[in-house]
């Protein structure tokens, strides 16, 4: 990368990373997956009980695979041998979970987190529940404001979404958010955080780079 954009891509992640801590949420800027793993690593002890939300960018960081290595009590509700049923039994454990692991679908430069949840859990257990939260969220996902971050979620995050699910939505075909009313319509909670109420619970992880939708 030229060293000019480089230098006014990090001055960006500096600015957003203060107004996110002036936010209350914590902020951690990292340079690669390698750095995302290691944190967790040397973050989650033992024994803890982890969940995640269904998260491209933390398992394109590898992070899925890595827990579930390790020596903790991990509710993968994304294992392929559970049924609906049990995966709605491990939704519901999550939010008495010690760490929850997911990303953010917009991040915007006042340090303000944007998701559109199909079923809500993932929402619901980023805004209250498990004990601490960790976001990973590439450069990617950064827009200057809520309107910038919507658009972003319903046109670019929501699309993919879709696709990688193989539903069936207008937006499949239109290439935008058509405001469907499709019987497996993801964008039916919105969630806007502006402030993080127990300081601290929440962590943004931002991970030069681009990550996930
Ligand atoms: S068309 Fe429907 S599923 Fe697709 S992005 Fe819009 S509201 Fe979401």
């Amino acid at each position: 990368m030229d060293k000019n954009v480089e230098a006014a891509a990090n001055l960006r992640l500096g600015v957003l990373k203060s107004r996110l801590e002036n936010n209350g949420f914590n902020c951690i800027v990292l340079e690669n997956a390698e750095e995302a793993k290691e944190l967790i690593r040397n973050t989650i002890e033992d024994g803890s009980t982890v969940a995640m939300g269904g998260s491209q960018s933390v398992r394109e960081l590898g992070i899925e695979e890595m827990l579930c290595s390790m020596n903790i009590n991990f509710l993968d509700k994304n294992a392929r041998s559970k049924s609906e049923e049990e995966r709605n039994v491990l939704r519901r454990q999550a939010f008495m979970a010690d760490y929850y692991l997911a990303s953010c679908n917009a991040l915007s430069m006042d340090g303000h987190l944007f998701n559109i949840d199909g079923r809500g859990n993932r929402v619901a257990a980023i805004s209250f529940g498990p004990k601490k939260v960790y976001l990973f969220v590439g450069e990617n996902k950064i827009v200057n404001n809520e309107e910038e971050a919507w658009t972003r979620i319903r046109n670019v995050a929501a699309i993919a979404n879709n696709i990688r699910l193989n539903n069936d939505t207008p937006c499949r075909k239109a290439g935008v958010c058509v405001n469907c009313g499709s019987d497996v319509r993801i964008c039916n909670q919105f969630s806007k955080i502006v402030k993080c109420f127990e300081k601290g619970r929440i962590t943004v992880v931002l991970v030069k780079g681009s990550w996930g939708y």
